[in-house]
């Protein structure tokens, strides 16, 4: 026999938690089904376990979308202060660790018991290690088969999220979902994503555990130009830390990658060392200011062994220029396996930006990762699922 309910909400993660204790507290009856054993696994491992949970510059204009204004009226009808007053209400000890993000001083496990608790506050039934089924649409209601049961609701949600990080759960149902209600699907892509280096940089992957802070750039993207001045570690397979996370999402096979090395260094900063000391070798002039072993390394490419004083000003300033814009041509990324995202999804065209409901199915809703909208590293992802999940919970309670 069928249960009937108000919502059937497809994954129990951040953005389907949220948007089930929002509908739910508003009096709507509902279900979310997920097929891993537990709620929110992504959660108890986000930020390194501590959960980045917002980000205070959180703004249409730090995610990526094929609409870049898509994310707007979600976001600002539910913002990183409405959230932190949550977080705020439950006793959560957090602080804002850099660059606007907000963390738990103690663990994520704080994070995903508050929203376990706002749906059980609003009666909302979470179904874990049900395994998904069918899904059906007819005379304006939904079908699901989970496990052994059936379930029927005149509201589905989709909140399933992306393929990253398979062995926590995740997949890609939500664009088949998608695909069999008539909606379209952005290519989806690994994002936040270490990125790998081919053969011919393997000088590179010698500096393996080196970090250091760098201007990283994407000057002619698919997605248009982005910029981030943040720590880059090299790796044995090429190049992760924040600013290149950030900038993968930006990137794709066949562009170039610029790295700006001394990005705090003013235009002219070798030239001026030589005049301050023109008995320095290269080497040790940019130890102070980078690791060691990144020094040599950049020297040695520059082919400059000998003193700063032996070369003339425009040897200098063209060595300089190289330093301040480094290319590389990473030949990939370390994929879905280590990508803190998907970017691409859902398209954000058929969907509604105040209510995530599908243009085209009356009842259907997207939210989260599963859709076309991608945060920066730092929160922003995390306040996307509370956002879409708001307005979709939202508009759930007012039909
Ligand atoms: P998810 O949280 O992925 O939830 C989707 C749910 O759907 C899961 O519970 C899954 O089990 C379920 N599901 C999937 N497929 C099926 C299926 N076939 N049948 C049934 N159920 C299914 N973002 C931040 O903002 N801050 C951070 O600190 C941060 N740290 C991160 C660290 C790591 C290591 C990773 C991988 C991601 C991190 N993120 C962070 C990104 C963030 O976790 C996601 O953007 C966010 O969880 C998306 O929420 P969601 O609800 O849309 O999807």
């Amino acid at each position: 026999t069928p249960e009937i309910h108000d919502a059937i909400v497809l994954g129990a993660g951040a953005a389907g938690l949220f948007c089930a204790a929002q509908a739910a507290q508003r009096g709507a009856r509902v279900v979310v089904v997920d097929h891993a054993p537990e709620p929110g696994r992504k959660i108890l491992i986000s930020g390194g376990g501590r959960c980045n949970f917002t980000n205070i510059h959180a703004s249409h204009e730090r995610y990526l979308s094929a609409n870049r204004h898509f994310a707007r009226s979600a976001l600002s009808r539910y913002t990183p202060a409405d959230f932190l007053e949550l977080v705020q209400r439950y006793g959560i000890a957090w602080h804002e660790k850099t660059l606007g993000q907000l963390f738990c001083d103690g663990s994520a496990r704080e994070i995903l018991a508050m929203l376990v608790e706002e749906c059980r506050i609003g009666g909302a039934e979470i179904a874990c290690g049900l395994s998904l089924g069918e899904v059906s649409h007819a005379d304006g209601l939904f079908h699901v088969r989970a496990g052994g049961r059936l379930l029927t609701a005149r509201h589905l949600v989709i909140a399933t999220g992306g393929p990253s990080i398979p062995k926590m759960g995740a997949s890609g149902i939500a664009y088949d979902l998608a695909r069999q209600f008539g909606l379209k699907v952005v290519q989806p892509r690994p994002a936040l994503v270490p990125l790998t280096l081919p053969g011919d940089e393997a000088l590179f992957r010698e500096l393996s555990g080196v970090a250091t802070p760098v201007e990283a750039r994407v000057s002619d993207g698919p997605w248009g130009k982005a910029a981030f001045r943040e720590a880059a570690l090299f790796t044995h397979r090429g190049l992760s830390g924040p600013a290149i996370l950030q900038i993968s999402s930006y990137w794709q096979r066949g562009v170039p990658l610029g790295i700006n090395f001394l990005p705090d260094l003013a235009p002219g900063w070798m030239v001026e060392a030589k005049k301050a000391n023109p008995k320095a070798a290269l080497r040790r002039v940019l130890g102070a200011h980078l690791p060691d072993r990144l020094a040599a390394a950049l020297a040695e490419r520059l082919g400059i062994t000998g003193d700063l004083g032996n070369l003339s000003d425009k040897a200098l300033r063209a060595a300089e220029a190289q330093m301040a814009d480094w290319r590389f041509n990473p030949d990939g990324s370390e994929g879905y396996a280590k990508a803190e995202v998907t970017a691409g999804g859902i398209a954000t065209a058929g969907l509604s930006q105040k209510t995530m409901e599908a243009n085209s199915v009356p009842g259907l809703y997207a939210i989260g990762e599963a859709v076309d909208v991608t945060g920066w590293l730092g929160g922003y992802n995390f306040q996307w699922a509370w956002a879409s999940g708001h307005a979709a919970g939202v508009a759930i309670a007012q039909k």
